[in-house]
């Protein structure tokens, strides 16, 4: 939780010369690491960091002069506070709140990004079968993952919740940007996709801007450019969902995207279970065959957008479905109780992916 506290100094306060500081801090899901070369003396990794999208953000770049890149970063971070605006789920006044209120009685317009996100959304669901779908929003409400506060809700609240959900009762058309919802009981949840979407913005926003060798990390969302000292890309750790050390593996990634989810992110914990803020649209309970989801993909939105169904497909289904996505590889961990956790890594990240030595007597990693 160290992590948090820290960030929350940082809260509002986004980018001014007390703000960039050495990266020295392992925060969050994963750790970028400098390569260090020892004759690069002049280049280091900087990093800015602020509290958005109800997480935190950080932008470090490895550059000779951070003050020449304080201003990339600044527009960078903008973008993160832009689309936590539109897209929020948390407050009243975002653009997705203003749909869940309108879409259900007329037709409305909603922003162009917004219907980026809505597109992505909607070919997520199909190619998902269901698993990923933003009408979960009444079931995540239900489960205090939105609005608070987090509970254990009844079977009779679950079954009216249910009743409220499916994707086939959106109706979006591209070119007029027009959305509709078939009654007043529909409502979206974009938190399982603009994250991601927030990421490849900021990280589309750097690279436009001349910036070579940077990583976008928003709570485990992360686009990596370039890399840290001539080393052959930024060097991310794949968290312990169980936190008995804090990374279980490390993986090289460079030019692509990759996201962690995780059940220890947000989770409700009642008479010794606990129940994670993934739910399966189909049962409208939290899902439970996986602990921890790392897709790796050339776009944060496809990585953000795939570690929520691939969680609640659970490892079968999830093995299938990350096998016939090309541009989808995964690294899934499947609980065993009071066993060997299984890593299961999809073969085309075989090469990249190195276990902390300290993991091997808790984990075993199984290839697919
Ligand atoms: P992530 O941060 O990618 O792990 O996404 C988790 C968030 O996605 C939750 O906090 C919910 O807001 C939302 N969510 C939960 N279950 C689903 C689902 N089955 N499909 C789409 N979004 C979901
Ligand atoms: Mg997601």
């Amino acid at each position: 939780m160290q992590h948090h506290e820290v960030h929350r100094r940082w809260e509002r306060r986004i980018v001014s010369p007390a703000m960039i500081l050495l990266l020295a801090l392992p925060v969050g899901h994963a750790l970028a690491r400098c390569g260090g070369s020892p004759d690069s003396t002049a280049r280091r990794s900087v990093s800015w960091a602020a509290r958005t999208m109800g997480t935190y953000v950080r932008i470090t770049m490895a550059t000779d002069d951070s003050i020449a890149m304080s201003p990339e970063a600044g527009r960078a971070l903008a973008v993160f506070h832009r689309v936590d605006s539109l897209m929020s789920n948390w407050t009243a006044t975002s653009e997705v709140a203003r749909i869940n209120r309108e879409a259900g009685g007329a037709p409305t317009r909603v922003q162009p990004e917004v219907g980026v996100v809505l597109e992505a959304s909607l070919r997520l669901w199909r190619q998902s079968g269901g698993a990923f779908d933003i009408t979960v929003e009444p079931l995540v409400r239900a489960w205090g993952f939105i609005g608070g506060p987090r509970r254990v809700p009844s079977d009779d609240e679950i079954r009216a919740a249910l009743a409220r959900v499916g994707a086939q009762r959106i109706h979006y058309d591209p070119p007029t940007r027009s959305l509709r919802f078939d009654d007043r009981g529909v409502s979206i949840d974009l938190g399982g996709i603009a994250k991601g979407y927030a990421v490849d913005v900021a990280a589309e926003s750097l690279k436009a801007h001349g910036v070579k060798d940077a990583l976008v990390d928003l709570s485990g969302n992360m686009v990596a450019i370039g890399s840290p000292s001539g080393a052959t890309g930024w060097r991310i750790g794949i968290r312990d969902p169980r936190d008995r050390i804090p990374y279980l593996a490390r993986l090289a990634i460079t030019g692509e995207a990759i996201s962690t989810s995780g059940q220890y992110e947000q989770f409700v914990a009642r008479d010794g279970r606990t129940y994670g803020h993934i739910i399966d649209p189909r049962t409208g309970r939290p899902s439970e065959g996986l602990i921890s989801v790392t897709v790796v993909s050339p776009s944060a939105m496809e990585c953000d957008g795939w570690d929520t169904p691939l969680f609640v497909m659970g490892p079968l289904e999830a093995k299938r479905k990350a096998h016939e996505l090309d541009h989808v590889a995964a690294v899934l961990i499947q609980p065993a109780a009071g066993g060997v956790d299984t890593m299961w890594v999809e073969e085309t990240l075989r090469d990249r992916l190195i276990l902390e030595p300290a993991a091997r007597s808790f984990i075993q990693v199984r290839y697919f």
